[in-house]
């Protein structure tokens, strides 16, 4: 029969699979068994949905067997099983989602992370196996399907023969190398603390033959063998055990198989509540992105249980958009079986759940903050900005509830601070919130106006992502304080003295102003300003749109021509401020041309583009080759 070949990519992965280093080998069992213990999770929902499908109480088993001989490990269940085109669909692709960052001579950490960010599940039997055959029966189908692959390079699918609906899956362990030995699953001392160690809150029973000792002649102290089918797992999923009784070793082991992760969570939330309604809650906060986390396909939710049926994968109800990359469990008896998903989203129960899972996951990061300032700037670096669009959303419905969790860098501390912090440090005098936007911290520090703001020796808060000044917009005032973008015009920060020189300066050259306005058009005005201490010039801006929120707004794919309304300051101190007189006066031509260089020079200190840079240029050199 004709090999198939995998996908390209699934096959550049299964090698790496193989072939790398993965320390980790012990992980297939768990994997297997959790595919398992999934169908037969489906098959249980579809017996509730569909009278078609029937199953006897307690029927629904995965069952684990080895030959030593043969060097064959199976593990058998009776769910849902595949059909030929799952068993094509499922088993030949692996990275089923898009594009993997191969690399020539990556590293070893390289592979293990491309690797783990793909939960490569089934495929992590190729690590022990150098054959695995899958022969499952769909509740679907009258016919069996066998499925067969030594690795890399392809697969084979045959019908074949099996009694009742379910899959079983042979495994043919590899022969012993020098830095391996993998007959040591081929036991059953092992196989049974493997599944112990990571499969233990299984809900399903995993059954397995064990050797008991029995003695059979105390005098001669004689002892006979003999096999019984046990169940190894204690069956009692995770989330329902006693705090108490479960280390945080076994929370991650839990996290990482089931939300296949690669690394343990940053935060592990545990609770079960009693009252009105009741309900057990495990929770985890991921230490990095999500992989797929910025595809259009990532899917926010909680898995949902009820009556120890998984009645949904991921409850999309249960999380607020801003905490969209909490992963977990919620299990509660007070949900009706009746669980068609429109009914279920209107459920009155669902959404007070929903209500206290947001409160308690917005109260065990307030404390985080509180009591492991470490632990949550490095969850702020990874998450913060959904915490900030969730500011933004929704017309800053929830800025209450979000703003004491966000952080922004102060130019004095020199690190992330809270808004409570910068106002509890203001000076007595100060009464707004500066803050100042830029691509990064050093951009920041080397724009015009942040030097008056720092000369009076005010914290600014440096906005560095493009979401960061809509969600301070849509705050508006914390705890009274407005807040100022150091980059508008308007910040009120000189003293009346420097205030009436300013003036007069203006005064004495309006008409000289006014043509620079004229010649620009762009700006609204130009005028003198006491803001600048070293530079020339400097842009600033007038009103509800900013220089930076402009530059998202033409960034956006539907360009809807949101443009800041701005003014081109002039150093009147500076001695470009006199040059700029005497050219209105004898040479207005010239004048002109210092004009464009000059609002040339402003727009890129502000960082945006210039609609003419050869013609500015050309003016440039000109002027320079005098
Ligand atoms: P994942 O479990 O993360 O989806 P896997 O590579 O482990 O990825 O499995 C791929 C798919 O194959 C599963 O999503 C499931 O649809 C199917 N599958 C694997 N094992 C079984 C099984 N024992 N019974 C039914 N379907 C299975």
């Amino acid at each position: 029969m004709a090999k198939k070949e995998f996908k390209s990519e699934s096959k550049r992965l299964l090698d790496l699979m193989i072939n790398s280093i993965y320390t980790n080998k012990d992980i297939f069992l768990r994997e297997l068994i959790s595919n398992a213990s999934d169908a037969l999770d489906k098959l249980s929902y579809r017996s509730l949905t569909d009278k078609k499908v029937k199953i006897k109480k307690n029927s629904l088993k995965i069952n684990l067997s080895f030959d030593k001989d043969a060097r064959t490990i199976t593990i058998s269940d009776n769910g849902c099983g595949m059909t030929k085109e799952e068993l094509e669909d499922n088993l030949g692709t692996i990275a089923k989602s898009g594009s993997l960052a191969f690399k020539e001579n990556m590293t070893k950490q390289e592979k293990i992370d491309i690797i783990g960010q793909f939960g490569v599940g089934f495929y992590s039997a190729f690590m022990v196996a150098d054959k695995i055959t899958v022969t499952s029966k769909s509740i679907d189908s009258e016919e069996a399907y066998t499925w067969e692959s030594t690795g890399a390079d392809g697969y084979t699918i045959k019908k074949s023969q099996k009694a009742t609906s379910g899959t079983d899956i042979v495994l043919n362990i590899k022969t012993d190398t020098e830095e391996f030995e993998y007959s040591k699953y081929l036991d059953e001392y092992e196989l049974k603390s493997l599944i112990k160690k990571y499969s233990d809150y299984i809900s399903f029973p995993i059954e397995m033959e064990v050797t008991h000792h029995e003695l059979k002649d105390e005098k001669k102290h004689e002892y006979e063998d003999h096999k019984e089918l046990e169940t190894i797992n204690s069956m009692v999923p995770i989330w329902k055990k006693n705090k108490k009784d479960v280390k945080d070793e076994d929370y991650e082991n839990f996290y990482m198989d089931k939300f296949n992760d690669y690394d343990k969570p940053i935060k592990i939330i545990s609770s079960s509540v009693e009252g009105m309604i009741s309900y057990k809650l495990l929770l985890f906060i991921p230490s990095h992105t999500p992989y797929d986390y910025y595809n259009k396909d990532y899917e926010k939710g909680l898995s949902l249980y009820t009556s120890g049926v998984m009645i949904m994968e991921k409850c999309s109800e249960l999380l607020p958009d801003y905490f969209s990359f909490v992963k977990g469990v919620v299990d509660s008896e007070d949900l009706s079986l009746n669980i068609s998903r429109e009914i279920l989203q209107e459920s009155h129960n669902l959404k007070l759940i929903a209500k206290n899972i947001e409160s308690k996951i917005r109260k065990e990061l307030e404390n985080m903050l509180k009591d492991d300032r470490e632990t949550y700037e490095s969850f702020f670096k990874t998450f913060g900005v959904q915490l900030k669009y969730g500011i933004y959303n929704n017309y800053g419905q929830d800025k209450e509830k979000l703003q004491n969790l966000i952080m922004f860098y102060s130019s004095k501390k020199q690190k992330l601070i809270t808004l409570k912090e910068y106002v509890d440090n203001m000076a007595k005098e100060q009464d707004i919130i500066y803050y100042a936007v830029g691509s990064s911290i050093e951009k920041i520090n080397s724009l015009p106006q942040v030097e008056q703001v720092k000369d009076k020796d005010y914290d600014i808060l440096y906005l560095t992502d493009y979401v960061d000044e809509f969600a301070i917009t849509a705050i508006q005032e914390y705890d009274k304080h407005k807040f100022a973008n150091v980059e508008s015009e308007n910040l009120d920060l000189e003293s009346d003295e420097e205030k009436k020189t300013t003036k007069k300066a203006n005064e004495d050259n309006s008409e000289m102003l006014k043509a620079m306005a004229t010649e620009i058009k762009d700006v609204s005005e130009v005028r003198f300003s006491n803001k600048l201490k070293s530079h020339p010039v400097c842009l600033t801006s007038q009103g509800d749109v900013s220089i930076e929120m402009q530059k998202v707004f033409d960034a956006m794919p539907n360009d809807l021509g949101i443009k800041a309304q701005t003014i081109l300051e002039i150093n009147e101190k500076h001695p470009i401020a006199e040059k700029l007189k005497k050219l209105y006066k004898k040479d207005k031509d010239e004048f002109l041309k210092y004009t464009k260089i000059l609002y040339s020079e402003a727009k890129m200190i502000a960082g945006l583009p210039i609609d003419n840079p050869t013609e500015i240029s050309q003016l440039i050199c000109e002027v320079i080759s005098k």
